[in-house]
């Protein structure tokens, strides 16, 4: 058998009809998520869900260009519209999922946004945005693609969380238990989040114990929904783990984060690609850490 010939069967049977979403791949940490991804020899197809078709297809011919310079065979790569927080926009990608493949093997929700420390709306404007897109858009999606999840081999979701969500975030005690009990429901948690955007929206958030930023409370609330999820799903054989890429160069830090986000997209690719995968953990700079941290 001839060397490439070889390497087409094993790659056939590594990546055999392994299909990875990652979300908000079109730049930033999501885009080199998308393409470690695709260089890892471990998927057929990958998938980059963005808002944007032309920033989608940018980025799709940047890594298929890429992709050129490995051995064949490499996996297609195609990009599929996603607006996070709109319902219909899920459901829209699930159908499209659902009939081209049948399944999702790997999610990794990466999109979200950040509203810039400079930025003039009033953080009373900024609570539901920032909450729609990165935690109640993420919790939708993900329920829209649990079906197929369940329907893939060695079933990963990956969010991208951060370090601003640590509970320590939260001066109430109280709060921090809520959070943190081994009991909390995803009911539970919108019903907490909705609270804290209320509160927000009536300026009594500080009072009422809550942390000053909507992006660090959205955060919190995607690593709570992975230990619910982590949960639920073991049966189904779907891993749930989230992680924290470090400060990285992107367009959301203004590029003043000291890591590049290659670097930055190796934390989500171990949780995606890795053997002997563990469920509901936090993951940050190669080491498993206490994710509830106070
Ligand atoms: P960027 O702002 O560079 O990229 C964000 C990506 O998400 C873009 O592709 C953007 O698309 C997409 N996106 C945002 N909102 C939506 C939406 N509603 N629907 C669809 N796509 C959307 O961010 P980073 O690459 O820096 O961040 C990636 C992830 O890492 C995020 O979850 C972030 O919270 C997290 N993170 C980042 C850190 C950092 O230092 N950079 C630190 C800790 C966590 P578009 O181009 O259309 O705007």
């Amino acid at each position: 058998m001839s060397s490439s010939i070889a390497a087409a069967a094993a790659f056939t049977a590594q990546a055999s009809n392994r299909i990875a979403l990652v979300t908000g791949a079109n730049k930033g940490i999501g885009f080199y998520i998308a393409l470690q991804l695709a260089m890892s020899g471990l998927f057929s197809h990958i998938i980059l869900g963005c808002r944007d078709a032309t920033r989608g297809q940018t980025a799709v011919s940047d890594i298929v260009s890429q992709l050129k310079t490995l051995p064949s065979p490499t996996p297609s790569v195609s990009y599929l519209p996603l607006t996070l927080g709109n319902k219909e926009s899920h459901a829209n990608l699930k159908q499209s999922l659902e009939q081209s493949f049948g399944k999702v093997d790997v999610l990794v929700n990466n999109a979200a946004i950040a509203f810039k420390n400079a930025d003039p709306t009033p953080h009373e404007e900024q609570c539901k945005p920032t909450l729609d897109v990165n935690f109640r858009g993420t919790v939708d999606l993900t329920n829209e693609l649990l079906p197929l999840l369940r329907r893939g081999s060695d079933a990963r979701i990956v969010n991208v969380a951060s370090m601003s969500g640590y509970l320590s975030q939260l001066p109430s005690r109280e709060l921090r238990s809520k959070f943190a009990s081994e009991g909390i429901t995803m009911s539970k948690l919108h019903n907490l989040v909705d609270q804290y955007e209320q509160d927000v929206e009536q300026g009594t958030y500080i009072k009422n114990g809550w942390g000053r930023s909507n992006y660090g409370m959205s955060k919190l609330a995607v690593i709570v929904a992975t230990r619910i999820w982590a949960k639920e799903e073991a049966a189904n054989g779907i891993s749930v783990n989230c992680c924290c890429p470090g400060y990285c160069d992107t367009d959301m830090t203004s590029h003043r984060g000291s890591r590049p986000p290659e670097e930055g997209a190796k934390n989500a690719v171990m949780l995606a690609t890795m053997e002997n995968i563990f469920t509901g953990q936090y993951f940050a700079n190669y080491e498993v850490n206490d994710w509830l941290e106070t």
